[in-house]
């Protein structure tokens, strides 16, 4: 696994440039960040794997007993393409480093860099049979390792509606072992207190980060009505100097939709918010040039329940909503289905302690947003999905408990 981290170190041009192709995505970003932390995070489970054990027993009868902790067996793993070579390590690490085997199917729109990063496998000298590519479209590939007898688990990111299928299947067929990371609605939630300059970058950063392609995007901005008009002034200045360009460009922050149709999806959605009655403060159609390209969007005065403020749309854009007191905000912020992750800007302890624990999501950022690390537990709750990515709790995903239990000598069993 460390050799395989140093083989991607000393190809980080050609895979980042392998995921703009594909996607859109700003190629300085991941050159600098996401293909550099994907070799971290081998690094990391790779610190762990020779730490995996289980425990000797105190049982209460008359038993020696201990538990082994082992591979769950073949795992497949189905990976979407907003970050095609985070997405691809963040399942790959832990389960290598739980001893398991693997098959990897990448999205469709996204299937580069898993070749490379398969190559670089087998140069790492990472056995024949261990790391599998299959590539495939996801009613056929991805449906194959979903209802494959032979598949122990399977460990998925993508859509709830694509994480419900492979739920149908896993039970259709043997059973599998199931953990998906779905979609969000992340409320970021702005309080009167706050800094009201780095709360409008945090909201900027939340929402049209990788054009607005992450799970955890912070679709939706709560803020309070003491600051509220002055807030979206700041946001709409910042959201404004958003570079949009050519995603090769080091200065540019805003690239193309990964696809057509998914494009065509975000900019339905925009003219739903616009009839709706959601008020457009900032973009809300394509960017005059060639490519899926659609502007920076902002809607304010949206009310909780719009289908803009519901819906997860997974591109650049915003709704703002307005709150009075905190029960409102966490009342707002708990109105939907999803629980992925949430942040709260405030600078009293208190407020922001009360809604860590009154946010039903996996991840609550405090003063911050995307603070994901390679040790920090990730994942969803209620149609967010279940089972962590991150951390150790990782791999207990790809881990069976086995108790091996045998009578003390002369007990009466
Ligand atoms: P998005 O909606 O973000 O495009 P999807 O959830 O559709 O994401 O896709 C994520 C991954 O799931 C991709 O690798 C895709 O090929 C796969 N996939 C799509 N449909 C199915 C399916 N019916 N069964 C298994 N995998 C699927």
């Amino acid at each position: 696994m460390l050799k395989w981290a140093d083989l991607i170190d000393q190809h980080v041009e050609e895979l980042a440039a392998l995921d703009t192709i594909d996607g859109g995505k700003l190629y300085h970003y991941s050159k600098d960040f996401e293909v550099p932390l994907s070799a971290n995070m081998l690094r990391y489970y790779a610190g762990a794997a020779d730490k995996i054990h289980g425990q000797v027993l105190k049982a209460s009868m008359n038993f020696h007993a201990s538990t082994l902790m082992e591979p769950v067996g073949v795992v497949g793993h189905i990976i979407p393409w907003n970050g095609p070579s985070f997405m691809f390590f963040t399942k790959v690490s832990p389960s290598i480093a739980a001893g398991c085997t693997m098959v990897v199917k990448p999205a469709e729109q996204t299937p580069l860099s898993a070749l490379f990063y398969a190559h670089l496998a087998k140069q790492a000298g990472i056995p024949d049979g261990v790391v599998n590519v299959v590539q495939g479209f996801g009613p056929t590939a991805g449906a194959a390792i979903a209802s494959h007898m032979d598949v122990d688990a399977v460990s998925f990111t993508g859509s709830t509606e694509v994480g419900r299928k492979i739920m149908e299947a896993a039970a259709r067929s043997n059973l599998k072992q199931v953990s998906l990371e779905l979609g969000g609605k992340s409320p970021l939630i702005v309080f009167d207190d706050a800094d009201i300059d780095k709360a409008a970058e945090f909201a900027v950063l939340g929402i049209f980060f990788n054009k607005g392609e992450v799970c955890c995007a912070s679709s939706r901005v709560l803020v309070q009505e003491g600051i509220y008009d002055e807030f979206e002034k700041k946001l709409v200045e910042k959201a404004k100097a958003w570079a949009i360009g050519d995603p090769f460009d080091s200065k540019t922050q805003h690239g193309p939709q990964t696809g057509k149709d998914h494009y065509e999806k975000i900019l339905s959605y925009i003219e739903h918010g616009k009839r709706e009655g959601a008020t457009l403060l900032l973009g809300g159609k394509p960017v005059d040039t060639k490519g899926y390209y659609i502007e920076p969007t902002i809607f304010s005065d949206v009310k909780e329940d719009m289908l803009i403020a519901q819906d997860e749309i997974f591109g650049p854009v915003l709704s703002v909503l307005k709150f009075k007191t905190i029960e409102e905000a966490i009342k707002i912020g708990n109105n939907t289905k999803y629980g992925l992750a949430a942040g709260v800007i405030t600078k009293n302890m208190d407020t922001a302690n009360t809604v860590s624990r009154s946010i039903r999501a996996g991840t609550i950022w405090i003063n911050c947003y995307f603070a994901l690390g390679n040790d920090i537990p990730f994942g969803g709750y209620k149609m967010s999905g279940f089972g962590k990515d991150y951390g150790l709790d990782a791999l207990y995903k790809f881990l069976h408990v086995k108790s091996v239990v045998t009578p003390i000598y002369n007990s009466p069993w």
